[in-house]
């Protein structure tokens, strides 16, 4: 009997399954949309011993690359379609960056700076998000996305140490490269939603409310760091602490994927990697 997971998605964690009996020269082909807890039971069923582990745990996805390169937009994206929740540290720093406090104060700064915020902060937050949502409900229970984090090893190996903690997997890295050229005229371009940070751009993809959010009618404005002379300090300083990066999770589970392709090409290619189905067909073969 052979199990393969198609490639049809129809939706949050359901999809159609084949199953194929051959008999001699004789083959059934059997075709069952499930939901992946169904499918679960059912291999669980099939092979008692390997079932033991648990194959639909929670995952990790991250995403590396550099400023404009649609980790945001891909996240929101890949967020909807797997039901995952999205972390991230760049939009939580721009709300802890609002509050009239001296650390708010001082956030800013650093923000509109365009350098990076202190190891040890983005650490603590990003702990203290992934704990209390972790422990905290079932919000995570399908996993988490992490957009923006980690940027420097140090915060890598802190998300190692916080996800074995946790019980959580090593995450899964998305590598999105885009050239610089392509960065610079995506960033000048880019406008967000004040009210629900929704991503446009001016030139890709523009409102069809002109300078109002689709969803919500907010104002589409321009962020303070996506100035040019901002931008490029943000990409020299992508530069320099990528590769670290790149190396500490090569022989991972790394992904490196061309994303100066159109948005909806790369999402395919994200939801191939990382669709549950991906999951079952490795621990089962097909
Ligand atoms: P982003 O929205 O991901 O482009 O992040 C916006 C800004 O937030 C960055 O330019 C940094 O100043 C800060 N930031 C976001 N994530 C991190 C991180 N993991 N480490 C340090 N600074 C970060």
């Amino acid at each position: 009997m052979m199990f393969t997971a198609l490639a049809v998605d129809m939706g949050n964690w359901v999809s159609a399954y084949q199953i194929v009996v051959r008999r001699g020269p004789v083959e059934l082909t059997y075709l069952y949309a499930l939901s992946a807890a169904a499918v679960s039971v059912v291999l669980k069923s099939m092979h008692p011993t390997r079932a033991k582990t648990p194959h639909l745990s929670p995952r990790v996805l991250l995403f590396l690359g550099a400023p404009g390169s649609g980790k945001g937009t891909q996240s929101s994206w890949l967020s909807s379609r797997l039901g995952m929740p999205i972390l991230s540290t760049g939009e939580i720093l721009r709300s802890e960056a609002k509050r009239n406090t001296p650390a708010g104060f001082r956030l800013r700064q650093v923000l509109a700076s365009g350098a990076l915020v202190d190891d040890d902060l983005v650490c603590a937050v990003v702990g203290s998000r992934l704990r209390r949502d972790a422990t905290g409900g079932n919000e995570t229970s399908r996993g988490v996305i992490l957009d923006g984090f980690p940027r420097t090893v140090q915060q890598a190996a802190f998300l190692d140490s916080v996800l074995a903690d946790l019980g959580f997997p090593r995450p899964c890295v998305i590598h999105l490269e885009v050239s610089s050229q392509v960065l610079l005229t995506r960033l000048t371009a880019r406008r967000q939603c004040a009210v629900c940070g929704a991503i446009y751009n001016l030139v890709s993809r523009p409102s069809l409310r002109g300078s109002r959010c689709e969803r919500d009618n907010g104002a589409l404005i321009q962020r303070d760091d996506d100035s040019e002379g901002v931008i490029l300090r943000r990409l020299a300083d992508y530069q320099k602490s990528s590769q670290p990066l790149v190396e500490y999770y090569a022989g991972s589970d790394y992904h490196r994927i061309d994303g100066n392709r159109e948005p909806e090409q790369i999402l395919e290619r994200l939801l191939e990697i990382a669709s549950p189905q991906r999951l079952l067909v490795e621990a089962y073969g097909d």
